[in-house]
């Protein structure tokens, strides 16, 4: 059946006739039954991938393409006189997910999918998402984003259980999307709710009723922590979402037969980030119920969990205090308890205890003396693990240890968001590349040819034509497809320093003023959200929305420097975004980013990259070879050196360049403190004057130099070609298909 007698079957008429909504309803449905057909054969063994974000985007487009109906199904749209691009505009983004680590498992997913993979997602049914953005008074306002409408993606199932907390009990319910891969079999994510939400606790903006549990549970991604009460629901999330991982765990494994003391040869978990780490303490507890003893449990599950790490900040990793447990999940307090007993007798070193000083369970702690794995996401991310942060658990168990670089997902960040290079890389190199990512070194051969780079070129001034075309008609901006595109998309965090970038722009601003003009326009994008209680980071937004109505409306600099901002930063934009991109900026501070891969989606689409030397930047840096990325700044030991030594003083900077000092001071200035608020405006200031945690005036410097340099580069257009096809070539390695295909050889060992 075509997907128009589909829609006629459905409605009785054909798409000519349908609405738009009609026909994206009919499509879903559509898929959906496809989807079904390609179910996976269960295997003995299961991966189940527990994770509290999953950030899977839009699924119409990319379901189709991976089913390989898209280019089918978009001719009989446009026979009818309708285009599958303005359908998709009604699919609501879920957002199920923060940033990098919930896009991650997303991309993950489809590799599990496309590489035929017997492995399941486990993750929360969040009503409202993380939140919607807006931009009001130059200030960041938070909404509710609901994404969940009569007809969605999400299929009901009749899977429920019972789940007790400390005081009351929900009754929980599993909703399945179809995963499918590409060209392969279909597998699920698994999206747990609770019966008894509530959405009418939500009131001003996402401001709810933060008190009743039992119904405000799965109403929110990580709602806003910086209060009690907002901490503790997130354990009660994190219970929630792995008590029934672990019973859809068990019944699975025992219904094909697991006598549950061989659970390993049936399942093998892997725990995204610390969030899910309670389903080990809680696969403890539902074992003993079911007969093992304390000891048996212990060993049972040490041989079931593996655990990656995406972070070395010390503030992210979560530590929860002993009295949140008592409060939400008593009957795993003893398990905790008896857990820490054990390595505080084996090892007797409080660093590596899992309650520590102050009374507080450190979850990573878990993971690691109880898992079988520990990873990091990118090379220089696991060397750090294992020589610093993580050092003292390295000693404990090398073995352990392991590197599992990130990637992502080329169907959606090539084939679909990037149809024009994907279809010019076929008539290059053959459509081998979209099965094997490897493939596309085969591009190399053409790197002297100019005719290519030609084309390259021509497709990136296409995709940046459309995306001006796109915000004008959606944000009302004017754009000049012709300046240099410079683009910073990413979660709004001090450590990624969009305020390095937001002072470079300050600092062009006066060079622009005092005549020094640029031989080409530049256009600055940044997206990003902050998190609500993230007071600094909604301050540097604060700043990045007052530049660019200062700058864009001064006529002696808007020629040749526009700040755009774009509202609401997500999957969507992303994917309009990144095709667009000249200049990729990937300036964290040095240590500080795990991997990134935004890094990788640019680099695929033929960016050139500004970037330190951290996460995989460096890896990137080793494919392409320095002479094809601009790197810059301090080295990552040289950073943690001094913090060690604990001796940066950001006002010495500030005090011994001008440059630094008037790009600080512009921030308090009369011309941004007339579109801007103060309070803001000072606070931010005052932060980088006196702290600069993150150190951005060390490397401003050398930031603005390496930056001048690219965008010289970018006047000799074959030179700047040749780099993007060189970038494009070797980005290959960044698959996820590579990356799941390493855990699965080295991890979960499942039979493909
Ligand atoms: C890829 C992606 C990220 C991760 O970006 P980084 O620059 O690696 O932090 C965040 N948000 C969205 C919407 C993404 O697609």
């Amino acid at each position: 059946m075509t997907a128009n007698e589909y829609v006629k079957s459905r409605f009785g008429r054909f798409m000519d006739e349908c609405t738009n909504e009609e026909i994206y309803t009919a499509l879903m449905e559509f898929v959906k039954e496809r989807a079904k057909q390609k179910e996976s054969s269960q295997g003995k063994k299961k991966l189940y991938y527990i994770s509290a974000e999953f950030l899977i985007g839009k699924l119409l487009s990319n379901n189709l393409i991976n089913l390989g109906l898209y280019d089918e199904v978009s001719a009989e749209l446009e026979k009818c006189g309708k285009s599958l691009a303005q359908i998709e505009e009604l699919e609501p983004e879920p957002s199920l997910g923060n940033g990098g680590l919930g896009r991650l498992a997303a991309c993950f997913l489809d590799s599990i999918a496309t590489l035929g993979l017997n492995g399941d997602g486990v993750g929360l049914n969040y009503h409202f998402g993380l939140f919607r953005q807006v931009f009001e008074n130059n200030l960041q306002k938070e909404m509710p984003n609901p994404w969940m409408e009569p007809q969605s993606w999400l299929t009901k199932t009749d899977k429920t259980y019972r789940i007790h907390f400390g005081g009351f009990a929900v009754q929980s319910r599993m909703y399945d999307i179809d995963v499918v891969g590409y060209e392969n079999r279909t597998t699920k994510l698994h999206l747990f709710d609770i019966e008894s939400a509530d959405e009418s606790l939500v009131n001003d903006g996402i401001q709810f009723d933060k008190t009743q549990f039992a119904k405000n549970m799965t109403l929110f991604l990580y709602p806003d922590d910086s209060d009690e009460n907002g901490r503790l629901l997130r354990v009660y999330q994190q219970y929630f979402m792995v008590s029934n991982a672990a019973r859809l765990i068990l019944d699975e494994c025992t219904q094909k037969g697991s006598n549950l003391y061989d659970l390993a040869d049936y399942a093998v978990i892997q725990i995204n980030d610390t969030h899910p780490t309670m389903v080990i303490p809680e696969l403890v507890r539902l074992l003993m119920e079911r007969g093992l003893t304390m000891d048996e449990a212990i060993t049972v599950v040490s041989k079931t969990c593996a655990y990656t790490n995406h972070t070395i900040l010390a503030e992210a990793l979560e530590k929860w205090p002993m009295h949140f447990m008592q409060q939400a999940v008593p009957h795993l307090v003893p398990i905790i308890y008896e857990l820490n007993n054990r390595v505080n007798q084996k090892y007797h070193d409080p660093s590596v205890s899992i309650i520590n000083g102050d009374n507080c369970v450190c979850m990573a702690h878990i993971d690691i003396h109880y898992g079988i794995s520990v990873n990091g996401v990118a090379a220089l991310h696991t060397e750090i693990l294992k020589d610093t942060e993580l050092n003292n658990f390295y000693k404990l168990y090398p073995e352990k240890f392991n590197n599992k670089t990130n990637g992502i997902t080329f169907r959606r960040w090539l084939l679909y968001c990037n149809p024009q290079l994907a279809s010019y890389i076929e008539e290059l190199i053959g459509p081998g590349f979209k099965k094997d990512a490897m493939e596309l070194e085969k591009l190399a051969a053409f790197v002297n040819d100019s005719q290519v780079l030609e084309k390259l070129l021509a497709i990136k001034g296409a995709r940046k034509e459309a995306l001006c075309g796109y915000l004008k008609q959606t944000q009302g901006l004017e754009l000049d497809a012709d300046s240099i595109f410079d683009i910073q998309i990413k979660r709004l965090h001090e450590y990624k320093r969009q305020q390095m970038n937001a002072l470079y722009v300050i600092h062009k601003y006066f060079e622009i003023k005092s005549g020094k003009k640029p031989s080409r326009p530049v256009t600055v994008f940044f997206g990003a959200k902050a998190a609500p209680a993230y007071t600094i980071a909604k301050d540097i937004i604060h700043l990045i929305l007052c530049l660019s109505q200062v700058i864009n409306n001064d006529p002696q600099v808007s020629p040749y420097l526009k700040v755009v901002m774009v509202e609401n930063y997500n999957v969507t934009l992303a994917e309009k975004l990144i095709p667009a991109c000249d200049i990729s900026e990937q300036i964290s501070l040095a240590s500080k980013e795990a991997s990134g891969t935004s890094n990788m989606k640019f680099m695929l689409n033929g960016a050139v990259t500004l970037g330190t030397k951290d996460g995989a930047n460096v890896e990137i840096a080793d494919l392409v070879g320095e002479e094809n990325i601009f790197t810059f700044g301090d080295s990552s030991q040289t950073v943690i050196d001094r913090y060690a030594r604990a001796d940066y003083v950001s006002k010495d900077y500030y005090e011994k360049d001008e440059d630094i000092k008037r790009a600080v001071d512009f921030i308090v200035s009369d011309e941004i403190r007339a579109v801007g608020c103060s309070e803001n405006l000072e606070r931010l200031y005052n932060e980088l004057l006196n702290k600069d945690w993150f150190m951005t005036f060390p490397d401003f410097q050398d930031y603005v130099e390496t930056k001048d340099k690219m965008l010289a580069a970018y006047e000799d257009r074959q030179a700047w070609a040749k780099m993007m096809l060189v970038n494009i070539s070797k980005a290959g390695f960044f698959s996820a298909d590579r990356t799941i295909a390493q855990y699965n050889d080295e991890i979960w060992k499942l039979d493909k």
